[in-house]
């Protein structure tokens, strides 16, 4: 959680990350905000504070835009839904649905802002769900100038504005694609033996998540996210056996901070996610990593990771792999190429953690394996340069916006310095 209320940047929500900025500002108009941009010689937006590593930070003035003017404005003849930046996916995703629209997809929790999300790149699953910031058709931003412009689909670097690192301004509100709402059933399964099914499983629900301890090959908990009206599968399918009740992915967690399971009917926002707005998600004490792999590569990336799993193991809560469709965002995980995310949420030991991380890496890097922008990695620069071909052009849109680098950071100039 950030734990700063006024103006001192405080921790990310782990709490691995101590902000270096001078000051935490939660401007209440976006005049203020283009003051406070004009005036501050580095200055960069903090979400929700969800993600692991320094992307967020600056040593210069940070920035929420959690406390501007609340917008929520449906445009049903284009399809879309204008929100403020800042808010969290839980704070809008009902009264969407209420309205009887839905987004395309959401991640594991409704904690995150809608901006932060789609700045790194957050993704869901399902096979033909791209990532969240597929949805987004406009970006309202205020730029290195002051200025407020809106950049919109179809126009020239708009492919590198959705998924930008934060670096291309500070984001006030964003335009999503809507379609109809719809209900859906999420259903967990356990005990997928081997690898064999992974693709069968992964095409088996609109969303769907697999679970492993990596104690063995195969999976504990197959999550199950069903439109109502996709068919359910048999019980015993694939000699998976159906949960005896709800389940948490993370031994020894209350399965009630999860969305509800057991094939009940609701709203797609109290499905998609794992996880409950008004509990804590995930396990709380951890750190996360996570590499997307092509789909077609998937079953060899889970072989070679079987393969180091007494590695993985002793430091590991749960590893997640999930589905996402190909888009053609210049840093999204899965541009250009349909991805499976292999996903690692370790406890929150850095030193025991880190060296892991690094042989995850080395087994996944003949795959291309490209690293979630918003978790633990150790990636080489000139190694996600060959990941994603577009790297060149998002660098150049951010320098043809932002001259003086007003919003970058280390980590920004580490990966996008070509
Ligand atoms: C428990 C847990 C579960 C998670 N589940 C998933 C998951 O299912 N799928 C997945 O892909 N990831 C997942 N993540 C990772 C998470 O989605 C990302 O780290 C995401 O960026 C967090 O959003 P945030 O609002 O906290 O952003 P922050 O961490 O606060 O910021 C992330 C980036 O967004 C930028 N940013 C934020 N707001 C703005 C703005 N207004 N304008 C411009 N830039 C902005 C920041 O500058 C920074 O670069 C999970 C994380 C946690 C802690």
């Amino acid at each position: 959680m950030v734990t700063a209320a006024t103006d001192r940047p405080g921790t990310n929500w782990a709490g691995n990350v101590t902000f270096r900025a001078r000051s935490l500002h939660r401007p209440t108009s976006v005049a203020r905000l283009q003051e406070l941009v004009v005036r501050s010689d580095r200055v960069r937006a903090l979400g929700s504070g969800h993600s692991f590593n320094r992307i967020a930070d600056t040593t210069g003035d940070l920035v929420s835009v959690a406390a501007l003017p609340r917008r929520f404005e449906i445009d049903a003849a284009a399809g879309t839904v204008t929100v403020s930046a800042g808010q969290r996916f839980g704070e809008f995703t009902g009264d969407l649905d209420a309205a009887g629209f839905a987004l395309h997809n959401l991640g594991s929790l409704p904690h995150i802002s809608v901006a932060g999300a789609c700045s790194t790149g957050t993704h869901g699953s399902g096979n033909g769900n791209g990532i969240l910031a597929t949805a987004v058709s406009g970006v309202e931003l205020v730029g290195a100038d002051g200025e407020l412009r809106t950049l919109r689909r179809g126009d020239p670097g708009f492919p590198g504005a959705a998924v930008a690192l934060g670096a291309l301004g500070i984001v006030t509100a964003l335009t999503l694609d809507v379609r109809p709402s719809f209900a859906m059933r999420q259903t967990v399964h356990e005990g997928l033996r081997g690898f064999d099914d992974v693709a069968e499983v992964l095409g088996a629900a609109y969303s769907v998540s697999l679970f492993t301890y990596w104690s063995g090959a195969g999976f504990d908990q197959v999550w199950l996210k069903q439109r109502v009206d996709e068919t359910p599968p048999p019980p015993r399918w694939l000699g998976t056996t159906p949960a005896d009740g709800p389940r948490h992915m993370v031994r020894g967690a209350d399965p009630a901070h999860c969305t509800a399971q057991g094939g009940e009917p609701g709203p797609w926002h109290e499905r998609l996610p794992h996880f409950r707005l008004d509990f804590t998600p995930s396990s709380g004490d951890e750190l996360q990593s996570e590499y997307v792999v092509p789909r077609a590569a998937a079953v060899d990336a889970l072989r070679a990771l079987d393969r180091i799993r007494d590695r993985i193991a002793p430091v590991l809560h749960v590893s997640e792999v999930r589905s996402i469709a190909a888009d053609d965002l210049w840093l999204s995980p899965a541009q250009g190429r349909d991805g499976v995310g292999l996903h690692f949420t370790w406890i929150s030991d850095t030193a025991a953690v880190e060296p892991v991380v690094r042989e995850v890496e080395a087994a996944l890097d003949q795959f291309d394996a490209r690293p979630h922008w918003g978790k633990v990695f150790f990636t080489a620069p000139t190694r996600v340069g060959d990941l994603w071909p577009h790297l060149g052009d998002a660098e150049h849109l951010l320098r043809s916006h932002d001259p003086e680098g007003t919003f970058r950071n280390p980590l920004v100039d580490r990966y996008l310095s070509r």
